[in-house]
């Protein structure tokens, strides 16, 4: 036992996020002791292992980042394993969390399992407003339940506080730059460093127009440490850069290859699918109750993500 008493069992924790908060933990002088969770210590979608697992390290808080995770494409081709799988994780953390009495749980939803059609920005009371994208309907339908589980907890009038946050599009070190399953910014980081070594020109899928919100993983771990501290209501915050930080994939892109010294032109394959055109998020219930938070600038955070990427290539998930 830590000497605040917390134990706080981070699942997912070897993943972008949970990586982003360990570094966060071991930087600061928190006294809590935290449990960073991967899928080799306990399969989440095996409710006995779950149960046991608990039972074993006694967590007091847990911040649920497991999930089945990934990109575009990825999900296009998965919508019914991203539905089950996750499912089945949040049920098993969610109820084993409950059945113990663990006193806190913030669980992750996103900002991409909003209604496809919807006004701009988007806020915290949108979530189930409309049917998510065609493309990850299963993964957006399964984080949706997440928000209903945390309500119908609550109104059982449990000692546990469920909450949940909403971050935008993640990217930091440790991201997964698989080149079929990633997320955009891993995606391309990976694709123009082998472009650029084999003095290729560069090929972005789509027509990088499409606007989105990026957050720098630490700042992110930074962010769901204050709401472990800080936030207990049932209703999601959203936890994005500003909307006036929208970019467009193809600044990003351009970034990217300034960070890579990138030789060759980039060019961009309109065949193939751009996915929603924006989900421009609204933060100012996060600036309202956290106005001085600082985000690192995505120039600065790109290039430490790249330079993360080129010193660690045997290392990173790929
Ligand atoms: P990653 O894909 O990087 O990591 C996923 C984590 O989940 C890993 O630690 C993985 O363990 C674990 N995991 C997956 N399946 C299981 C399982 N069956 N049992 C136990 N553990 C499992 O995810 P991120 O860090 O990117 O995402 C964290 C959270 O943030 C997720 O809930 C995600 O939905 C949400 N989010 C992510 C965004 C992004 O842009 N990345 C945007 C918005 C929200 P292992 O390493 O052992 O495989």
């Amino acid at each position: 036992m830590s000497s605040s008493g917390r134990v706080v069992l981070v699942t997912g924790g070897t993943g972008l996020v949970g990586k982003a908060i360990e570094e966060v933990v071991k930087e600061s002088n928190n006294n809590d002791r935290f449990i960073f969770l991967s899928s080799k210590d306990v399969d989440l979608r095996d409710p006995k292992a779950v149960r046991e697992y608990f039972e074993k390290q006694q967590p007091t808080h847990v911040i649920h980042l497991a999930a089945m995770v990934g990109g575009l494409y990825h999900n296009m081709r998965n919508n019914l394993e991203f539905l089950r799988n996750n499912i089945q994780i949040n049920d098993n953390v969610l109820q084993t969390s409950y059945d113990l009495k663990v006193k806190k749980v913030i669980s992750c939803l996103s900002t991409c399992i909003f209604p496809d059609k919807t006004s701009y920005p988007i806020d915290e009371t949108m979530v189930h407003n409309g049917p998510p994208h065609p493309s990850n309907f299963g993964y957006s339908y399964a984080k949706r339940l997440i928000d209903i589980q945390n309500r119908a907890y609550q109104e059982k009038g449990c000692e546990t506080v469920f909450t949940s946050v909403i971050p935008c599009n993640v990217f930091g070190p440790w991201d997964n730059y698989n080149l079929e399953d990633s997320h955009v910014i891993p995606g391309l980081i990976h694709k123009l460093y082998l472009a650029n070594k084999a003095g290729k020109e560069g090929i972005i899928f789509g027509t990088g127009k499409p606007l989105r919100q990026f957050i720098y993983s630490l700042d992110l771990a930074r962010l769901i440490l204050w709401v472990l501290d800080e936030y207990s209501d049932v209703e999601p915050v959203i936890l994005s850069v500003d909307e006036q930080d929208e970019v467009q994939i193809k600044d990003v892109a351009e970034l990217i290859a300034k960070s890579l010294s990138f030789q060759q032109p980039l060019k961009y394959d309109t065949t193939k699918a751009d996915g929603q055109y924006k989900k421009t998020a609204s933060n100012a219930k996060l600036r309202q109750l956290h106005p001085n938070f600082q985000f690192t600038p995505l120039e600065t955070a790109l290039d430490k993500s790249v330079k993360w990427f080129i010193e660690n290539y045997d290392v990173a998930r790929k």
